[in-house]
């Protein structure tokens, strides 16, 4: 027969390990109680494999702690062992707090990096760097007050240093200062707004027109140059990037041609889309490479060998284009190239939204949650003006969306 130890211990043992393993971390506490101890009325509610596997986690235990002997005595009557295993506690949570106090800095560090979403972290850090670099120079001491004149230096040299996260890393020193004064207070309100209101727009892929992708179609001599107009082509229809249609499919139907995205992780919408295009040779005539229509520009097998294609090609390929074309594909003062695969998608948009309003140009383009439809949004805002209108060769109801 088993001996018990006192009952709330061995019902919190129990709870914890049926709840295994999301639980796991509250058995640490109780380290060191042998299996034996529990009190037959408990084991007896446990079915075979519970037993089984407290068994097993019991004896683990048992075995990696250091001080288990102090409770192995059985009790003979309930206070002798009920306040044999209160001692133990009572030691091991002073150890712990020593335990815990020889690394705080590091704990408390550790607790404070969970006070901030994963993609924050890295800004934050990086913020109280500047701040900490800035307050080193100046002679301030870290971490006091935050007055006026300082919140407009540290305000200043954001917006020199990193102008486009300027106002957030202002909050983010905000968080790290003791509560400021209300005039100090006003002033951080101030600069945070002067900050915000100065960041620029954020560089966009220059947007594929049509008068360029006739510019490019010009230009074209090798099959590898064929071949990239070809996707630029569909992908441009599509409000794709040429890249992504590896996951297209083609059916030619009288008439016209359906293309198909299967539900996929990249598909932003999550369900699947067909899309029925009608013949427009006759509108872009002119094009020397490449039929510039969604149904007459790749065959069902050449649709095959574009999708093997895969993305460094796809942009190495239309770089060389580009080149030919002599387009200038790198502007003084901007980080990025003018134009990237993106391009495609960007300009195919701004050119079906003409003729197919915003509404349908979002379910073409696949764009859905709010984040993509503002994206969307900032990219209609920039649109220029290409000096050809092509009406988009389908109706908004040759789009079907498919089932999940
Ligand atoms: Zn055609």
């Amino acid at each position: 027969m088993r001996a018990g130890c006192d009952a709330s211990t061995a019902e919190r043992l129990c709870n914890a390990l049926k709840n295994m393993p999301d639980d796991f971390e509250s058995l640490a506490d109780l380290e060191g109680v042998p299996f034996s101890y529990l009190p037959s009325e408990v084991a007896g509610r446990l079915s075979n494999s519970d037993f089984c596997l407290i068994q097993r986690l019991i004896k683990s235990l048992v075995a990696s702690s250091h001080s288990s002997s102090s409770i192995s005595a059985p009790r003979q009557d309930g206070g002798a062992a009920t306040s044999s295993v209160q001692q133990r506690s009572t030691k091991t949570l002073k150890e712990e707090v020593k335990n815990f106090l020889d690394a705080e800095d590091e704990f408390v560090s550790a607790l404070k990096d969970g006070y901030y979403a994963a993609k924050s972290k890295g800004p934050r850090a990086s913020a109280l760097k500047k701040y900490e670099a800035l307050a080193a120079e100046k002679g301030w001491t870290p971490g006091a007050d935050w007055d006026v004149e300082k919140i407009q230096i540290t305000a200043a040299f954001l917006q020199k240093s990193t102008p486009q996260s300027a106002a957030t890393y202002l909050s983010h020193i905000k968080t790290q200062m003791p509560p400021l004064s209300r005039e100090a207070e006003k002033e951080y309100s101030r600069a945070y707004a002067s900050l915000e209101r100065s960041k620029k727009a954020p560089e966009q892929d220059a947007p594929l027109t049509y008068t360029l992708l006739k510019k490019l179609d010009a230009a074209a001599e090798t099959l590898d140059d064929l071949s990239t107009m070809k996707g630029l082509v569909l992908a441009w229809f599509l409000l794709a990037r040429p890249d992504e249609i590896q996951h297209l499919s083609k059916t030619e139907d009288k008439g016209g041609a359906t293309y198909s995205w299967k539900k996929s992780k990249r598909d932003q919408s999550s369900h699947g889309m067909s899309v029925k295009f009608s013949c427009c040779c006759d509108v872009t005539v002119g094009f020397k490479t490449v039929s510039c229509c969604p149904v007459h520009v790749v065959s069902v097998e050449q649709l095959q060998s574009l999708k093997r294609v895969p993305t460094d090609t796809w942009r190495n390929r239309f770089y060389k284009l580009l080149e030919k074309a002599g387009i200038e594909n790198k502007v003084e003062g901007r980080k990025r190239a003018l134009y990237s695969l993106y391009s495609a998608r960007v300009g195919g948009a701004q050119a079906a939204v003409i003729s197919l309003g915003h509404k349908t140009t979002q379910v073409l383009g696949r764009w859905k949650s709010d984040d993509c439809a503002l994206h969307y949004e900032n990219m209609a805002v920039v649109a220029p003006a290409d000096d050809v209108v092509i009406k988009w060769p389908l109706k908004s109801d040759d789009i079907k969306l498919l089932s999940k």
